[in-house]
């Protein structure tokens, strides 16, 4: 397995680095406060050609490899979380359905304008009674002529509501099969629909700057045009975008311990106690070794399963390894670094402290890490 970084590779890297420490670092811990997600710094990425990452040129994209997507992630969440959150959600889930599965025309119609940076994308799967148990969702889509009238409820969805969001791609019950086999379909549901209407944004620990919202949907109609993809593969369609979402979500894991570790190292390199700098103490030092260690551990298992992504391999179990195992040591060495910081790392005017706060959903999102756990043992043969 070879991982050194392709030439385009890299000069995405570099790009992405000097965006990311030239305008999101200092812009984006404003919206951070605010509770305000900064879509000034998303349409810039967009221009940049950053939104449609994953998406091939034919339809507007730059046609990255996993592996660079990861990389450009590395650089982007070391500046800021939310930003990054919003940016993967984008890339990975509120893109992927439409080219994966949607038609030429569909492509041209919602993809294209995703991918080009000039709207956002979001997806619409968990819903409040169904989360962990995607096939319990109960919003509904049933035929009607010329198309299909919608009725349900979808929570925490993200991207959906801001000033530059074009709608979303949700995922509905449609009438079973023969046999009683129930099925799903998914549906572009665009903002403007009658019927289609959103809580406010919602408030959480961390991410503040992405928007999250309830959805609601009120005998919404919608035309043929917009089922993308065969209802009888509706679940398995949406569920495969959300593997890619599982590397996305590690690599923004990667990015979250990579700033702790940088902040704890040059803070305890600087503090000084009892006449010398902190990390002239061993129990310092070896939490920096033990993050510093867990890191590239995490970074070689997310870097695989995008590698055998890119190679046309299978990917679910790595996936969800990367994701499991990468959320776990950002959850961990955030918490760590935070100690290192002392009192200070408790104060939100301090990058650490929101880093800590962005660090929890990452074991949450995306599927819980006790469903990645699910998805390996069932890989295991249990
Ligand atoms: C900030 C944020 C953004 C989000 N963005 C989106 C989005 O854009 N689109 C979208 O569709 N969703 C989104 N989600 C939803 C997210 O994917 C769900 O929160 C997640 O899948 C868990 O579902 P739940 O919250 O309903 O928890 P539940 O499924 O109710 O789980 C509660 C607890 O029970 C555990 N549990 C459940 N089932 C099992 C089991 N079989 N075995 C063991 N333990 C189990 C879970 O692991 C968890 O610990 C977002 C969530 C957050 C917090």
């Amino acid at each position: 397995m070879d991982l050194s970084l392709t030439d385009s590779e890299q000069a995405l890297v570099g790009l992405c680095r000097e965006f990311a420490q030239g305008e999101i670092a200092p812009r984006a811990p404003l919206a951070w406060d605010e509770a305000r997600c900064p879509t000034d710094l998303l349409r810039e990425m967009g221009q940049l050609g950053l939104l449609g990452m994953l998406v091939p040129e034919e339809w507007g994209g730059i046609g990255m490899s996993t592996v660079g997507f990861v990389a450009a992630m590395e650089e982007i969440g070391r500046a800021d979380q939310s930003v990054a959150a919003a940016w993967q959600a984008h890339v990975t889930i509120g893109s992927l359905p439409l080219y994966l599965f949607g038609n030429d025309a569909q492509r041209e119609r919602w993809l294209r304008p995703l991918a080009e940076g000039r709207v956002l994308g979001a997806f619409g799967l968990t819903e409040p009674d169904a989360g962990s148990d995607a096939r319990g969702i109960r919003t509904r889509a049933e035929r009607r002529d010329g198309g299909w009238l919608i009725n349900g409820a979808k929570t925490f969805i993200s991207n959906a509501g801001t000033d530059m969001s074009f709608g979303v791609t949700l995922l509905a019950r449609v009438e079973p099969a023969e046999g009683g086999k129930p099925r799903f379909g998914s549906f572009v549901v665009e903002k403007d629909t009658p019927g289609f209407t959103m809580g406010p944004k919602m408030r959480g620990i961390g991410w503040r700057g992405l928007d999250t919202r309830q959805l609601y949907l009120d005998d919404v109609m919608v035309p043929d045009d917009q089922l993308v993809g065969d209802p009888n593969m509706g679940m398995s369609q949406f569920l495969s975008a959300l593997e890619v979402g599982r590397i996305s979500i590690a690599a923004l894991s990667l990015s979250l311990t990579q700033a702790v570790l940088d902040l704890a190292t040059a803070y305890a390199r600087e503090r000084v106690q009892f006449g010398q700098p902190i990390s002239k103490f061993q129990a310092v030092q070896f939490k920096l070794a033990d993050i510093a260690t867990e890191l590239e551990a995490a970074r070689w298992l997310t870097y695989r399963a995008a590698y055998l992504r890119d190679t046309g391999r299978p990917f679910l179990k790595e996936a969800a390894m990367a994701k499991l195992k990468a959320s776990r040591v950002a959850a961990w060495a955030a918490s760590e670094a935070v100690q290192i910081h002392g009192g200070l790392g408790y104060m939100l005017e301090t990058p650490v402290a929101r880093f800590y706060c962005d660090s929890k959903v990452l074991e949450i999102g995306e599927g819980t890490n006790e469903i990645q756990h699910l998805v390996i043992a069932r890989a295991l043969g249990c």
